[in-house]
């Protein structure tokens, strides 16, 4: 079966901004994270319903 685009979506972000050297948190924590407003894929990277507290 094809890759859903739900799940290219979380590859392409995981791919992007992980590093799971830097302390900073899951994959999923990092993605949540990020701060490129001008990336196409931006509104529709996987967060949580919740926005973390800062
Ligand atoms: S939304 Fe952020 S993590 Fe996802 S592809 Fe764009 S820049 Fe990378």
């Amino acid at each position: 079966m094809a890759l859903s685009m739900r799940k290219a979506i979380n590859a392409k972000c995981k791919d992007c901004i992980y590093d799971p050297k830097s302390g900073l948190g899951t994959w999923r924590q990092q993605v949540e994270g990020c701060t490129s407003t001008n990336c196409a894929l931006y509104p529709l990277r996987p967060v949580s319903k919740k926005e973390p507290k800062r």
